[in-house]
């Protein structure tokens, strides 16, 4: 349940812990660009944007998320 993101040359894989999520909702409705409920409330990562347009939100919602369950690598 990752996705590969390329910006400026530098690559990070975004990925949801399921493990941990508590389905809080927060990720996909600050950036549905990115994240998408998939049914039970655990997101999937799923980038339908330039990539430019979401790096620094992705960065700020993996840093909020209160599970610490986006994992950036
Ligand atoms: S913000 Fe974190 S805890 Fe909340 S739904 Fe997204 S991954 Fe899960």
């Amino acid at each position: 349940m990752s996705q590969w993101v390329y910006h400026n040359r530098r690559s990070v894989s975004v990925r949801v812990d399921i493990d941990t999520c508590t389905a809080c909702e927060l990720c996909y409705d600050r950036l549905p660009e990115v994240f998408v409920d998939k049914g039970d409330g655990i997101p999937l990562v799923i980038i339908r944007v330039p990539i430019e347009n979401v790096y620094e939100d992705i960065l700020q919602v993996a840093e909020d998320c209160p599970s610490g369950s986006i994992i950036l690598y």
